[in-house]
């Protein structure tokens, strides 16, 4: 692949994962390797809705599914209209949100539990921001709630209804 908006995934991936800011606050470690039991992967919107099935992502949004995490990779380009942040951390949240799914973390009960403050990492950020700032970072409510692990598996498979035990401080 030789595209210079997506060469640089595996080390975004990587940065991401292994910052201070993310979810290793929760107590997780990632190490990177062939052959690892999860993966990570950009591709384009055929790929992605073959992947996630039975998810319905439309070509357009990316999923967790099981082990696999697969990232839309047009979005990984341009970001999308409703994301007010810069590219780079668009980027971010979108890794540590779908890696937030693989933790066995769900989409927040509010998309937005406090006006003008930054977004819950796991809230649908891609498609309306509902009056918070954009965020890459999980909120310290979310890193609690994901170290506390709430008898959530990790790599949950397919679950329409999956939501949120997790709420959200004052
Ligand atoms: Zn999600």
């Amino acid at each position: 692949m030789n595209d210079p908006a997506t060469e640089g995934f595996a080390a975004v991936v990587r940065a991401t994962l292994t910052d201070p800011r993310g979810w290793q606050g929760a107590g997780f470690e990632f190490g990177f390797a062939d052959g690892a039991p999860y993966t990570i992967v950009l591709a384009e919107g055929p790929e992605v809705d073959r992947l996630c099935r039975p998810y319905d992502v439309g070509g357009r949004f990316s999923c967790q599914n099981g082990p696999v995490v697969a990232l839309n990779a047009e979005r990984w380009r341009t970001a999308t209209p409703q994301w007010t942040g810069d590219l780079d951390s668009y980027r971010r949240m979108l890794v540590n949100h779908e890696v937030g799914h693989l933790l066995g973390q769900h989409h927040p009960r509010l998309q937005c539990p406090h006006q003008g403050q930054p977004a819950p990492v796991m809230a649908q950020q891609s498609t309306e921001l509902d009056g918070c700032l954009p965020n890459p970072w999980p909120r310290p409510w979310e890193l609690a709630c994901a170290a506390r692990h709430h008898d959530e598996p990790i790599a949950p498979g397919y679950d329409a209804r999956a939501a949120s035990r997790c709420e959200p401080g004052p």
